[in-house]
């Protein structure tokens, strides 16, 4: 007889279909046009009622499924019941046919950290730059992300009425990445993708002491990572505090999973157990290939400046 599919499988397998619900719920609450904008921090750290929705829905539907499993999310919500239409109990069955890699088989609920990022990019959400937009669901187990998904809702939205409108991706350290086709970036060529709504002098600094052949400047985490597989970019270079610990833990363990390398600037690992503070304090630098080429060349004036 078959055995039950291992906890790690089932709870990426749920969130493949908990970050397809949010998909919906992002562009739902974007035609309904109110978005419900609040400040948080201050005019360029944003929440809207998608970012409200999104993380009632993916927290209470993990949770119903998963009540040991400790969930993370960026928004501080009041903590209301949830109305069942945002609960969402479906699994993508092609993961639950992978098997489990055997070194995580056996974990236990108690053991599992979910970071919830509802809707990385929301300044730009808020602008109309639609495919910078991701959902983000990062499982880490022992400290480390082992597993991720990046919901997309927006993508191909500029390809015309034809294409399908947004892509689910997801991965797991010893199996790999799907749903996107893995390229290499131009060889030879140092494309750096990095913040357009949270620049500072240091930011820019350390960008131009990389002497990148082009900049590109967008918005989220989650979209960044995804420039790096699919190649349009060589490194995510971001020397500055801003980044959480939800913005990173599904991007590295998709990054990762093909082999690519995600640390802060100064070349130090990021760990995603409950307890870990939120701010990644000393930005981020990642890379699919050639990570030691950027990591010799970040100034140490700037590894200075950001105290992890
Ligand atoms: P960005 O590359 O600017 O889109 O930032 C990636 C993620 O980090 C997004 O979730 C941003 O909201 C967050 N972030 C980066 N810098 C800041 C900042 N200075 N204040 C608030 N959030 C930030
Ligand atoms: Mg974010
Ligand atoms: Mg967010």
């Amino acid at each position: 007889s078959m055995a039950s599919p291992a906890l790690l499988m089932r709870v990426v397998a749920s969130a493949y279909s908990v970050a397809e619900k949010a998909a919906t719920i992002v562009r739902n609450v974007m035609s309904a046009g109110d978005l419900g904008i609040v400040e948080k921090a201050g005019p360029n750290d944003l929440q809207t009622k998608a970012d409200r929705l999104v993380q009632m829905s993916i927290c209470a539907s993990l949770a119903r499924k998963f009540p040991k499993v400790t969930i993370i999310g960026e928004e501080e919500l009041p903590t209301d019941d949830v109305t069942e239409e945002l609960i969402e109990d479906g699994h993508c069955e092609e993961i639950l046919k992978k098997p489990c890699p055997a070194q995580y088989a056996g974990i236990k609920e108690e053991e599992l950290v979910i970071w919830v990022d509802p809707l990385d990019g929301t300044k730009e959400y808020t602008e109309g730059l639609l495919d910078h937009v991701t959902v983000l669901i990062g499982i880490a187990y022992g400290g480390k992300a082992i597993a991720g998904v990046i919901n997309q809702p927006y993508y191909n939205y500029e390809a015309g009425a034809d294409a399908v409108l947004g892509r689910t991706i997801w991965g797991v350290l010893g199996i790999g990445a799907f749903g996107f086709q893995l390229t290499e970036a131009p060889a030879g060529k140092h494309i750096i993708v990095t913040t357009r709504s949270h620049s500072s002098t240091l930011v820019n600094e350390c960008i131009s002491a990389l002497n990148p052949d082009t900049v590109i400047r967008v918005g989220g985490a989650g979209n960044k990572i995804i420039q790096l597989i699919e190649g349009k970019a060589s490194a995510y270079v971001f020397a500055s505090p801003g980044c959480k610990k939800w913005d990173t833990c599904a991007p590295e363990a998709i990054l990762h999973a093909v082999g690519g390398k995600i640390t802060d600037i100064r070349g130090n690992s990021f760990q995603y157990n409950k307890e870990v503070k939120h701010m990644n304090s000393a930005g981020v630098l990642a890379t699919l290939r050639n990570y030691d080429y950027y990591a010799s060349r970040i100034p140490n004036t700037v590894k200075q400046s950001l105290v992890p």
